[in-house]
């Protein structure tokens, strides 16, 4: 099919074809896997669910538990709220979770279904075990996306669980976003670096990129606790990293809890990492310790010695929107051009903030929210690109059009890397310098002529 897409554009506005997006509900369930102990509960049919874990599943490529109030006909037209409380009472009988997170799917949604009251009830009929929490987000596909159910799951657990008991706590909230387990662990250990307490929340981190030793656990060990959870409301400060992902819940909290917010950009890249470790001395009152000005350093002598290989070229970028921010920050950094930078994500601060990013450098560059991948196909087909960074769905057109492909995001469906190397912080950065030079001088290796083939770059 993309073999067939067409170069001449025709207007469409109520149209996506192969949208750079996905469910709400993906990214509320993979927000709740960040809470310790926690069984992710999904109000609908069992499709939705079946799909939405199986979609992480080939990400993360680990086991992605989430039960169903499994509608059929009955509740579709009645309503769930028979099928919620059996679930319920299956779930704490069965698995014994700490935590019972629930999203919505679109059926839900639209039948209207009233979850606190769901829970409310269930509280009151002794279905919940004492002890024991039960939290909810709503997330209906049919606005936003997986970004959006993640945010909306994060603001939950500040809503549902978080505290001011009136004593500050020396400590800093951290809200990661949607990144990858490996990302969460990189923060993990360069706050640590800082000698900084933390919550970090939600953590995936310990829960899906679990090593292998012959066991099975339902509920591992990673993941924020209740009580973590509920201390950040006693936090100094929260740092949120990400418009779309982690400033709703940010907003929350300091609304709730009167916690102060530094709202930052996910930390890829030279720059926006920087903005992180200054936020981790300023507001957690360190220095910053030689080995992370050294790996500062590294990145940077990797970015200076490579220089060459990214001056100037054209690349296309697509992915969750607080990603790209930050990625597009960091090419502008490397002197490359972003062309075409899209997100299938709505929301018009993503093309606010890029355009803010490249005014200077690339000042033509075509930025688009709630786009999609037939778009950005038939803009590469007018007038082509160096490179393409995205998700595996970008992988159709790296081969029709014989670009070379850096994947990053959510989702990676055909590689593993993303599991192990975080693309967060100096390290991150270094890790995306490594992937970007080899795609495209494999590229030129490839395709150039016999008196460019060099042995040495
Ligand atoms: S019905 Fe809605 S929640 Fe379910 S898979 Fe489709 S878009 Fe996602």
């Amino acid at each position: 099919m993309l073999d067939a897409t067409t170069a001449e554009i025709k207007p469409r506005e109520a149209l996506r074809i192969n949208p750079a997006k996905t469910c709400q509900p993906i990214g509320a369930l993979y927000a709740a896997l960040g809470i310790n102990g926690c069984m992710p509960h999904s109000h609908g049919s069992q499709g939705c669910c079946s799909y939405h874990r199986s979609h992480l599943t080939r990400h993360f490529k680990e086991p992605v538990v989430a039960t169903s109030s499994s509608f059929t006909e009955g509740a579709s037209v009645f309503g769930g709220l028979a099928n919620m409380t059996q679930a319920l009472n299956n779930i704490f009988t069965i698995y014994n979770p700490r935590v019972v997170a629930v999203h919505t799917t679109c059926l839900s949604e639209v039948i209207g279904d009233d979850i606190p009251m769901m829970i409310r009830k269930a509280t009151e009929e002794g279905i919940i075990p004492k002890g024991k929490v039960v939290i909810h987000a709503n997330t209906p596909s049919f606005v936003g996306s997986h970004v959006t159910g993640f945010a909306n799951m994060t603001t939950a657990m500040v809503r549902y669980l978080s505290e001011n008991t009136g004593r500050r706590h020396a400590q800093l909230n951290v809200i990661p976003g949607f990144i990858d387990p490996s990302d969460m662990r990189e923060l993990k250990r360069m706050i640590a670096a800082m000698g900084v307490k933390t919550i970090l929340f939600p953590d995936t981190s310990g829960v899906l990129d679990l090593p292998q030793d012959g066991r099975y656990r339902m509920f591992p060990h990673g993941g924020t606790t209740v009580e973590e959870l509920k201390s950040a409301g006693d936090s100094l400060a929260t740092l949120a990293l990400g418009h779309f992902t982690s400033h709703p819940a940010a907003t929350e909290l300091d609304e709730k809890c009167n916690v102060p917010c530094a709202f930052l950009e996910l930390p890829i890249g030279l720059s926006q990492t920087d903005r992180l470790v200054h936020a981790l001395r300023n507001y957690g009152g360190v220095d910053v310790p030689a080995t992370i000005a050294e790996e500062r350093g590294r990145l940077l002598d990797a970015m200076s010695d490579m220089h060459q290989y990214f001056h100037g070229k054209r690349v296309a970028v697509v992915g969750d929107p607080d990603h790209v921010i930050s990625l597009v920050q960091f090419l502008t950094e490397l002197d490359m051009k972003p062309a075409y930078i899209i997100t299938g994500s709505p929301g018009q601060h993503f093309e606010q903030r890029v355009s803010e990013i490249l005014r200077d450098q690339a000042p033509d560059a075509v930025v688009k929210q709630n786009s999609d991948l037939f778009a950005l196909h038939q803009w590469i087909k007018n007038n082509p690109v160096d490179l393409i960074i995205g998700n595996t769905y970008c992988k159709h057109i790296a081969r029709v059009e014989n670009i070379p492909f850096m994947r990053f995001g959510f989702p990676q469906l055909d590689r593993m890397g993303h599991r192990y190397f975080p693309c967060v912080g100096y390290m991150g950065g270094l890790r995306l310098l490594e992937k970007m030079s080899d795609v495209l001088l494999d590229h030129k290796d490839r395709e150039c002529p016999d008196e460019l083939f060099e042995l040495v770059q």
